[in-house]
């Protein structure tokens, strides 16, 4: 799926500086940077940049996260608003300001209530329901993907792995770095990715959302993780977790992929405890 001319952009209406480096990425840095549009607006942008864009099939691996992006519009997924397409290749994408969620939840722990680590689910929920929608499978849900946009609204980034699978179908990952602590069974086992192992990988990220930051299976190698889920380990209750969202998580790993509930039921449910926490918490 070729760009079309709608999302190229102006590297002349992109403005960045060498010093405003907010990431590296695997192509090259992320940049913060200003847009000014047709109309003269001027947005608050990210800028990936590409090192090696005269290598075309650098360029072309690089391109494909945009034309991904380009099909989405969600209030908790990162947009994509253009490309600059010559050399050094730009992808520039709506800003997230307050950058990387895990970094975001460890250095503001006082401040995150149990409400809003439920939102943040919530919000995350409504993404995989849209791209559920869509036919996509993500691939690499994990809260080291996701970026906070304000206090109270997470997006979901990085699209280098999700592919389109057709209906019934699935996409055969090939072997690599695959984030094995995240992985359903199936996905581990059979490098079978759909809807369903998404809703796994959904749950694992959930869990270090309540969990403020911490990642999974700290300190088990990624081949004692196979072992324990194979034996049937949970990933325990996070401290203060309510009992609902819990059993929610415990339903999406599921060892049978057919037997978790889908996005548009977790939405749902989600939905409903945060409705029961602001009952509870007078929000
Ligand atoms: P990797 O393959 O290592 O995941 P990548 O090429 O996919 O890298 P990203 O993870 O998307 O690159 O971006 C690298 C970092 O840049 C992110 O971790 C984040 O800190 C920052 N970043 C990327 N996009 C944005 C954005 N839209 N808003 C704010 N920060 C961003």
């Amino acid at each position: 799926a070729p760009l079309d001319d709608d999302y190229v952009v102006e590297r002349s209406g992109v403005s960045i500086t060498a010093t405003d480096i907010i990431g590296e990425g695997h192509f090259g840095n992320v940049y913060r940077g200003l847009f000014t549009d047709k109309h003269g607006e001027q947005i608050a942008v990210a800028v990936k940049a590409c090192k090696n864009s005269a290598d075309r099939s650098t360029a072309e691996k690089f391109l494909e996260e945009a034309y991904i992006m380009k099909q989405f519009d969600h209030p908790h997924i990162i947009k994509l608003i253009g490309i600059c397409p010559d050399t050094p290749i730009w992808i520039v994408m709506e800003l997230a300001r307050y950058g990387e969620l895990r970094a975001y939840m460890l250095n503001n722990r006082q401040h995150l209530s149990l409400p809003l680590l439920t939102l943040y689910c919530y919000q995350l929920s409504t993404a995989l329901a849209y791209l559920e929608a869509k036919n996509y499978v993500h691939r690499d849900i994990a809260a080291r993907n996701i970026l906070v946009a304000d206090y109270d609204s997470i997006k979901l980034a990085d699209f280098g792995l999700s592919r389109w699978i057709e209906e019934e179908s699935y996409y055969k990952a090939s072997k690599g770095k695959l984030p094995i602590k995240w992985m359903a069974p199936e996905s581990i086992n059979f490098r079978k990715f759909t809807a369903a192992s998404d809703v796994w990988m959904f749950a694992v990220c959930a869990w270090e959302i309540l969990m403020m930051g911490v990642k999974p299976f700290t300190g088990v190698k990624n081949n004692d993780v196979i072992a324990l889920i194979e034996a049937g380990d949970k990933l325990p209750i996070p401290d203060n977790c309510p009992q609902r969202l819990y059993r929610l998580m415990l339903q999406c790993w599921s060892y049978e992929p057919s037997k978790r509930p889908n996005f548009v039921e977790i939405k749902t449910q989600l939905h409903d405890i945060c409705e029961g926490d602001a009952k509870t918490y007078g929000l």
